[in-house]
């Protein structure tokens, strides 16, 4: 009998490896598709445009677990071939979801990962199975569930010896309706406290509206997401399953170079599998705004420390020595080069004791005239 649940935790965290992509590590890491797998070309364009805004994983279901047994339950079989072909074009990995053994036994050999899905995450039977296979599981949090159960329904999975557990927030079931579900972002921050397991969020469900996926995303990178996991149609309107909630290919690429400076500030990269010219000019565009706020923010917190000093001790050559020095150090670990850190500064100090006497001068000269 075991004390600790093994999901629990464990000084060093986990990271979940599948093929190049490592869940977990300093990589933030984007998955994006379609709810459902509709067809061959809306899988291919899926694909294309997941690519282009940087992400790693493909996503679509083919094995829908809807709530009107009316609904478009999915394309099964076919609609696995038109996943996995489309991700292989693009060089994509690969995540469906499975709701029984024999969805399980169907996709364990065609796709990269699986998903449980919230309505099954207290299916312990299915729990077990997904432990067996040795797959890596995504396994979203029940609509109900609190994070303890969440975190035993994972136990069911990594106690079948199947370490490769990536947990996903997805909103829970409150007394609001403005949204589909409420998401859970303190789940991210608990979660990372109480347990080793990486966590990534899906936006898409906890918000249901497409036009609040872009800041729900920000908002669990900067809670200290491992990923993300959208849903994105080539056409929403189309959608056969939950097309209010998916953004467009263009929407999807916009977020992912705003991300990039978040994901930055949380020390994590985004440069996924992403390639085209078009999509890594997008996120140097990103990157340089990012780099000019903060060289302007910096500049304004300057003037308020010129007020703090003595108009003849504005240059402080020791603090700036200092300054180069532990960024340097900061540079070295990330592998940039400490020169450059020191011909920024060089140019950023001069402007900002520029700006710091200008300061000085004008707010002399309105004392002097009583202004
Ligand atoms: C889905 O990912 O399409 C899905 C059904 O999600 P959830 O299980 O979180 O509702
Ligand atoms: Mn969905």
């Amino acid at each position: 009998m075991q004390n600790l649940p093994l999901a629990g935790y464990k000084p060093e965290r986990t990271e979940v490896s599948v093929k190049d992509m490592t869940v977990g590590g300093r990589e933030m890491i984007l998955m994006a598709g379609p709810c459902a797998v509709e067809s061959e070309f809306q899988m291919q364009e899926a694909a294309a445009a997941v690519k282009t805004a940087g992400g790693t994983v493909l996503r679509g279901g083919v094995y829908k677990p809807r709530t009107s047994p009316y609904a478009f339950q999915g394309l099964g079989r076919e609609g696995l071939r038109y996943l996995t072909a489309a991700a292989k074009e693009r060089d994509l990995l690969t995540v469906t979801e499975v709701i029984d053994p024999a969805s399980l036994e169907e996709v364990h050999d065609q796709v990269d990962m699986i998903q449980i899905g919230a309505r099954n995450m207290q299916n312990f039977q299915l729990l077990k199975l997904a432990g067996q296979s040795g797959k890596p599981v995504i396994l979203k949090r029940g609509l109900s569930a609190t994070i303890e159960e969440w975190l035993s329904a994972a136990e069911y999975i990594l106690a079948e010896h199947n370490p490769n557990v990536i947990l996903c927030e997805r909103g829970i079931r409150t007394f609001e309706t403005s949204t589909r579900n409420t998401l859970d972002l303190s789940a991210i921050a608990v979660i990372r406290k109480i347990s080793h397991l990486p966590v990534i969020v899906d936006p898409s469900h906890a918000a249901g509206h497409r036009e609040y996926v872009p800041a729900l995303s920000k908002a669990a990178v900067a809670a200290g997401a491992d990923g993300l996991l959208i849903e994105m149609h080539p056409h929403p309107e189309e959608a056969k399953s939950d097309g209010a909630q998916s953004l467009t290919p263009g929407e999807l690429q916009q977020l992912a170079s705003e991300l990039v400076t978040i994901a930055a500030s949380m020390g994590r990269s985004m440069n996924g599998a992403g390639s085209g010219l078009d999509s890594l000019r997008q996120k140097i565009d990103s990157i340089d705004s990012g780099i000019i706020e903060l060289i302007a923010e910096r500049m304004n917190v300057v003037k308020y420390i010129a007020r703090e000093k003595s108009p003849d001790r504005i240059r402080d050559h020791n603090r700036e020595q200092e300054i180069i020095k532990r960024l340097g150090r900061v540079a070295a670990e990330l592998n940039c080069p400490a020169e450059l850190v020191r011909e920024i500064y060089a140019s950023i100090f001069d402007h900002a004791i520029k700006a710091q006497l200008q300061d000085k001068a004008h707010r002399l000269d309105s004392a002097a005239y009583g202004r």
